[in-house]
């Protein structure tokens, strides 16, 4: 038999590792706000504050945090992302809207809130209802357009991702997002976090779909 040959051994591993593995994130639950609705929060031309950054670069948590009240029941302590948008949106999981007792509450890429249901902010001083705003966001990929090549995936593409936690499963129907204005890394929610027994630091196998193929 031939000698087990570690550097080859050594190049598939790194092969594998720079074209299929990403890194996970689990977001918990959070708001973005307009400028609007900050007005109405906190007071004409308030300035929310950045307490740390995130991943994606520009992108941050603030200290402020608020409630959010639905038909059924209130979660306290709900974090704001920074910096503003153009257009509030409320990202919560599904065992959040169980919680709230907002029903229908659909999947969606971020951004796009026509036609989602109300929710009720409150900062402690003030309270406003959201029209609309309130999802479940897409699983996605964040991805630098050098890795889009590397892993060669496209924008938009719909792949799926095998999660080796306690509980391994794969998660289908993702969505890769390019954009040279990222850092690669998968989001998730808690829901599906807490479905792979998800930790800190995990990563998971990008598996293309291969067109026409039975897994599409
Ligand atoms: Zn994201």
């Amino acid at each position: 038999m031939e000698p087990f040959d570690q550097e080859v051994v050594k190049r598939v591993v790194e092969q594998v590792i720079s074209t299929e593995l990403i890194e996970v994130e689990a977001s918990g639950r959070h708001v973005h706000l307009d400028r609007e609705t900050v007005d109405l929060l906190f007071g004409d031309g308030y300035q929310l504050t950045k307490l740390r950054d995130l991943s994606q670069p520009g992108q941050y948590v603030c200290e402020e945090r608020i409630t959010l009240t639905g038909p059924k029941g209130s979660i306290k302590n709900v974090v704001i992302l920074g910096p503003e948008r153009n257009k509030s949106q409320v990202e919560i999981s599904f065992t959040d809207a169980l919680i709230l007792g907002i029903r229908n509450v659909p999947v969606r890429d971020s951004g796009n809130t026509e036609n989602t249901p109300s929710i009720i902010l409150d900062s402690g001083k003030n309270s406003v209802q959201l029209e609309n705003g309130t999802i479940v966001a897409k699983r996605h990929i964040h991805m630098t357009p050098e890795d889009a090549k590397r892993y060669q995936v496209t924008d938009k593409e719909i792949v799926r991702v095998k999660m080796f936690g306690m509980r391994p499963l794969i998660f289908d129907d993702v969505v890769v997002r390019v954009n040279s204005r990222y850092e690669t890394r998968m989001h998730i929610d808690y829901d599906e976090a807490n479905a792979c027994g998800f930790k800190k630091g995990m990563y998971g196998r990008l598996i293309k779909k291969q067109p026409g193929g039975v897994n599409q």
